[in-house]
């Protein structure tokens, strides 16, 4: 072998060079892939080799080979980044195109993808764009210079990175090169309303409500509704316009098909009409038989109707007797509220998801279907009606990781249970309010069932004022208030009343924010079950202490029996979670409502709030404020804080009697010790004991330094313990002046 002859035909540009010899092992810079007579090949572009009698050549740093590419291929690398994007928007939607990498790598199988980063939500970071973001022809791999990028958010700042990449990307320890814009998307009309579903028919009317638009790119003003018999052409369609997401189309004829299609306006225009959605009225047929399944009801509601007719001239008569003027109650029913034209136009009304004839429709439609592998469970916190609830974290695929509370569904459970579990999302996944709690969404395609919220640090309002007795400002106090007032006014709003339960479990986050939460039982369930007028005569459970007195009689619950509630739950707040009505039995509790005996103020209760819940245990609902009202009275409280200043009892012509039960008689206990229970400041017991006030005589005299003495340090406990001292006292004074 002359090695002089090496490279005698060597061509540096082509890849396959003969060499005149077929030595047994080629030399450095040359290889065959195979021993035998098979001529040698000189390394191709971008390799080499280390030694002699290689069988192929390696890549160079940065050089990659694929796969598939033959080894006398010269080695390729990464594209440079694209050239020159252009991105034209139109109102959230725009086309991206630019041109190819000046650098291919010495490949022709360059592809780009399109990375989707929104940006500036407030905070200054950018993060990844979510699923609903569309790309056609793709996100990935694109083959041509350009990409149609849809359903954007309005009004909000995105980056886009056009990435070039190739076969060899992937081997590359870098990020693929891009090139990357800025843009900004437009105002948008409102996207397409997605469902639309019948809520009840007639022979010649159909009830349709609908979700609102995912994407409604501002407010909504009003949805306008299309409509046209099956056999006819959208030129002889109807519209009619609703303010809410229902509507009830009349008129229609009897066992009519016809094409319904809804679309939402907002400032911007009309959105595009849904898709066509087909629905029949009743045939004659299917409403003589429902008239004849329903003639004994309907008998009854009229006879119900009759009675109601006659209240109503009775009421009618009474209030004009009285001069008593009002302009239209919200609470009355439905009816009157879609009239009464008080509702802003694109207000949601609340669906009652057992009106859907399938429940998991309802759920799919308000509530989100999470992967089970995007949540982490961490540690129960708590028992719910229906199972654990747990702390935890959820991560949702281009969003941040956030802390959740996780309701689970235990095992063995009946499917009216998995039903009822899940209609609480159905509801919650109907309220946006910053005081109701935001549901995150459902797990039901895995076991256990979840509802996953977000999460309160501080848990239930009660039980986190029981452990911060006497903490907080009056001040406080009444934001605290404020804040339950205000979900309850957006779901007054939005017409949701729960069926039989009156006062919600309220949660508390770190900020002291209370929050209407779900309508779990278990605030109620505690102590309740073994008193028998827990559960109704129609088999609901109600409870009792926290129900207005016409709900229990005969389950009118309506926003103004959701007011007597909220008067119940300001009397816990006053009181720091103390147990309303104390010890009495629900029959003890119903019998005094009913001989007009009201609970008293708490101790250090403004009166102008004890005000406030007399007002909301009017027994004439018509009289209660409503919960507007009651937001805008304890807003001129907090901006107003002298008008809390007031303790005494009010000269407003209520007169009420009250069970006064907040400051027990001291000479109904054997012990100080007994007495400090019954104030519930047990802890301090020892305090007392060691102090030497063991006497009622002694603690009687006890002024505020003998109380800081003990070591009572907490102001709030102070206070309650000198308001106690201070009433044993006049206590005592009584006793001994009907003595003498
Ligand atoms: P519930 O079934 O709603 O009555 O919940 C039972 C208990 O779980 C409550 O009393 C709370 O202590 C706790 N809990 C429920 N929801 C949450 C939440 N979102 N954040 C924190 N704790 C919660």
């Amino acid at each position: 072998m002359a090695l002089s002859n090496i490279g005698g035909e060597q061509n540096s540009h082509s890849t396959r060079i003969p060499y005149h010899f077929t030595p047994e092992t080629c030399p450095s810079g040359f290889f065959k892939t195979a021993q035998g007579d098979e001529k040698c090949l000189q390394c191709p572009i971008n390799s080499r080799t280390t030694n002699n009698g290689a069988t192929n050549c390696v890549c160079r740093n940065g050089y990659y080979r694929t796969d598939s590419d033959p080894l006398e291929m010269p080695c390729t690398t990464v594209p440079s980044a694209p050239q020159t994007v252009i991105s034209s928007v139109n109102e959230t939607s725009l086309m991206l195109e630019w041109n190819p990498p000046r650098e291919t790598g010495g490949r022709d199988d360059v592809v780009y993808n399109i990375i989707c980063k929104s940006c500036g939500g407030g905070r200054g970071g950018c993060t990844r764009c979510g699923d609903n973001v569309q790309f056609v022809p793709r996100q990935l791999g694109l083959t041509e210079t350009r990409v149609f990028i849809s359903d954007l958010l309005a009004h909000t700042q995105y980056t886009f990175e056009v990435q070039a990449v190739n076969g060899v990307s992937d081997q590359s320890p870098y990020s693929p090169q891009y090139a990357s814009v800025n843009i900004t998307t437009n105002q948008a009309a409102p996207s397409t309303v997605s469902i639309m579903h019948q809520v009840s028919r007639t022979i010649d009317s159909i009830t349709l409500s609908w979700s609102q638009p995912d994407q409604p790119n501002g407010v909504i003003l009003d949805y306008e509704l299309q409509y046209y018999e099956k056999d006819q052409t959208e030129h002889n369609s109807s519209i009619i316009k609703s303010q809410t997401n229902t509507a009830v189309i009349r008129g229609l004829k009897p066992g009519g098909i016809y094409v319904f299609q809804v679309r939402a306006r907002t400032v911007a225009g009309f959105g595009r009409y849904s898709g066509k959605m087909y629905f029949q009225t009743m045939t004659e047929e299917e409403y003589n038989t429902s008239i004849q399944e329903k003639l004994p009801l309907i008998i009854g509601s009229a006879a119900a109707g009759l009675v109601f007719l006659i209240a109503v001239v009775v009421i009618i008569i009474v209030c004009n007797r009285r001069g008593f003027e009002r302009a239209d109650s919200e609470y009355t029913d439905k009816l009157q509220h879609y009239t009464s034209g008080h509702m802003s136009p694109g207000m949601k009304i609340y669906i009652d998801p057992f009106t859907y004839e399938d429940p998991n429709e309802a759920v799919r439609e308000f509530a989100k279907e999470i992967d089970i592998s995007c949540v982490k469970i961490e540690q129960v916190i708590g028992a719910g009606e229906f199972g654990e609830v747990c702390s935890g974290n959820l991560k949702l695929p281009g969003k941040r990781e956030m802390f959740v509370a996780i309701k689970t569904l235990k095992s063995g459970y009946t499917e009216k249970q998995r039903r009822d579990f899940l209609s609480e999302a159905s509801i919650m996944g109907q309220f946006d309010h910053p005081n109701v709690i935001h549901l995150e969404g459902v797990v039901t395609k895995s076991s256990p069932v979840m509802i996953i919220t977000e999460f309160m640090e501080n848990g239930s309002l009660d039980s986190f004022l029981r452990q911060n007795d006497g903490q907080f400002t009056v001040i406080q106090l009444v934001g605290m208030l404020r804040g339950i007032a205000s979900g309850m006014k957006y779901l007054a709003d939005m017409n949701y009343v729960h069926r039989d339960l009156a006062a919600r479990n309220i949660l508390v986050n770190s900020n002291l924010v209370c929050k209407v939460s779900d309508f779990g039982l278990s605030r109620f369930l505690e102590d309740d079950t073994s008193d028998p007028t827990y559960t109704s005569a129609l088999g609901g459970k109600i409870p009792i202490r926290w129900t207005a007195p016409e709900a229990i009689q005969y389950r009118k619950f309506t926003s103004a029996s959701d007011v007597w509630s909220y008067g119940i739950v300001m009397w816990e707040v006053m009181s720091y979670g103390e147990r309303p009505y104390w010890d009495m039995t629900n029959q003890d509790v119903i019998n005094a409502i009913e001989q007009d005996y009201r609970l008293p103020p708490p101790m250090d209760c403004p009166s102008a709030l004890h005000q406030l819940m007399l007002d909301c245990w009017q027994k004439d609902r018509n009289n209660r404020p409503k919960f507007s009202q009651i937001v805008n009275n304890l807003d001129k409280m907090i901006r107003n804080p002298n008008s809390l200043k007031a303790m005494t009892p009010l000269s407003s012509g209520v007169h009420l009697p009250l069970l006064d039960r907040s400051v027990p008689d001291f000479s109904s206990f054997n012990t100080v010790d007994d007495w400090l229970d019954a104030i519930k400041m047990g802890q301090y017991k020892d305090n007392f004991t060691n102090g030497n006030f063991t006497s009622f005589d002694l603690v009687s005299q006890m002024t505020m330094e003998d109380i800081l003495r003990v070591g009572v340090t907490l102001a709030g406990h102070q206070k309650k313990i000198l308001n106690s001292v201070q009433m044993m006292r006049a206590q005592m004074n009584q006793i001994q002046s009907v003595e003498v």
